[in-house]
């Protein structure tokens, strides 16, 4: 195993050994489901998706866990983000849960991002988040406070070892609206008591409430993936105060280490300033698949490290369009020639080439994940494909077919930036593919016959629904816009 990840814990690059041999266990922190989700969250996700297939594409058995948090996750204000939207729109939260964690998945499906192994939610695992609740007080890190129940912070010398933070720090950016029933300003909820108003609540040891927002990822790491586990990601805009509290309540319920890896994504700005609700520059996910091809902005996200921030803009996005169909046409290009390839064993000089790409795609992703440097990779070898496919000279099968399986592999399954049959966006790409290959078929006999009105009137019906045709020397191939 030569891959090596930066771990934000302790801050360097370190070789990756999982705690059981070819085995890796992860946990990525999940969306909290109150509003549509925003390119915010593709880029958290889409990064995690690349860094699940690609440890699957070294031979390793991941076990991923992707929580929902359907409640407990608090505004500054101390309202609950779900009730608060239930009230606003006058459903109730559940309904408020239900339609935006299918919205999420929707979205994450049509990015192509793959679903984890196990979604646990929040509201379902209350037993097992005052289990360590419980815990917590019997050894002595929280206490209770008129039915609620607070970490007490000073109880962990490590606090603040993942976010680097003081506790003096803390204490000056506290609220002084809750420090009254707090020991210190910088301990965090475990439990709160519900007000009357609440609807989300849970009879508990020490009255009615529902859980902090932090002691689920707590819980529920622990129960899907043992009190010590491999790799533990989010993005870096929750390393404090959420995942920070996630290692202070596991390793003191738990006595052992939480989380060995820790990697946070970068965050994601629009037009050079951060995403807000008050500024109306939320761009939400199904706007950008409005705009873009899934795969052109899975291959935005992955042109940067996933530990960088990236600035969303048109002009980004157009480039990363422009860059994504040269990569693109170049399969096309490859995927048509399969068709009319001679079955001659030729050409195998370029298996070298494939091997070589194979290799350095490797080798920048055992670095951290490097995806940028992988995009590259697979830059350099389509200009040698292009070469070799516009040289003239016949080019074989099986050359082609192995061209063709490499893109599929690195390209398709590792990065997901290719997509495994031609077609334009959507679940129907097979069928839509086969007809728009008909349609080719059909103008190639009219232009046979010499019949140009119809074989332009395919071409110009094909355009209007977005349909390119391109005539080459070695056939018709099309694009989808
Ligand atoms: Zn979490």
């Amino acid at each position: 195993m030569s891959l090596k990840i930066f771990n934000v814990l302790g801050r360097e690059k370190q070789d990756f050994e999982p705690l059981q041999a070819g085995k890796v266990n992860m946990y990525v922190c999940g969306p909290t489901v109150y509003s549509d989700s925003h390119i915010g969250h593709a880029k958290t996700y889409i990064n995690f998706d690349m860094v699940v297939r690609y440890l699957r594409h070294t031979g390793l058995q991941v076990l991923y866990v992707q929580n929902i948090t359907d409640v407990g996750h608090l505004l500054d204000t101390g309202e609950d983000r779900i009730l608060r939207k239930a009230q606003q729109t006058q459903a109730l939260p559940m309904q408020i849960v239900e339609t935006y964690t299918r919205g999420f998945y929707a979205d994450m499906d049509a990015l192509g991002v793959v679903r984890a192994d196990i979604s646990p939610r929040a509201s379902a695992h209350i037993p097992e988040q005052i289990k360590m609740t419980q815990t917590l007080i019997d050894k002595g890190h929280a206490y209770v406070a008129d039915g609620s129940v607070y970490f007490d912070v000073t109880t962990d010398e490590h606090y603040g070892k993942l976010s680097n933070r003081r506790m003096t720090e803390l204490e000056a950016g506290a609220r002084e609206a809750v420090r009254d029933e707090k020991r210190h300003p910088e301990d965090f909820a475990l439990w709160k008591r519900a007000e009357p108003e609440h609807i989300l609540r849970w009879d508990s040891p020490w009255g009615e409430g529902f859980p902090g927002w932090h002691i689920e990822c707590s819980a529920m790491a622990k129960k899907y993936l043992g009190e010590t586990f491999d790799i533990h990601g989010g993005g870096v805009d929750n390393i404090f105060p959420h995942n920070e509290c996630e290692i202070a309540q596991s390793e003191c319920a738990n006595e052992v280490e939480f989380a060995r890896y820790w990697m946070l994504t970068g965050s994601l700005t629009v037009d050079g300033v951060k995403m807000s609700k008050s500024l109306g520059n939320v761009v939400n996910i199904k706007d950008a698949l409005r705009d873009y091809r899934p795969e052109v902005i899975r291959m935005f996200m992955l042109s940067a490290h996933y530990s960088n921030p990236v600035d969303y803009s048109d002009g980004a996005l157009d480039g990363a369009q422009a860059g994504w169909e040269r990569l693109y046409g170049a399969v096309r290009l490859t995927r048509s020639a399969i068709n009319n390839a001679p079955d001659s064993a030729d050409g195998n000089s370029f298996n070298e080439r494939l091997d070589k790409a194979k290799a350095e795609f490797d080798s920048v992703m055992d670095d951290d994940f490097n995806a940028p440097k992988a995009i590259a990779v697979l830059q350099e070898l389509t200009r040698d494909v292009n070469t070799l496919l516009n040289s003239g000279a016949a080019v074989g099968k099986s050359t082609l077919e192995a061209i063709n399986s490499v893109y599929n592999d690195l390209g398709g399954s590792v990065l997901g930036i290719i997509p495994a049959v031609d077609s334009a966006n959507g679940s129907n790409g097979q069928r839509e593919a086969g007809l728009v290959q008909i349609l080719i078929d059909l103008r190639n006999q009219a232009r046979k016959s010499k019949n140009f009105a119809e074989s332009d009137r395919i071409r110009d019906e094909l355009a209007k629904i977005g349909v390119t045709l391109e005539d080459r020397a070695d056939g018709t191939i099309w694009r989808a816009n």
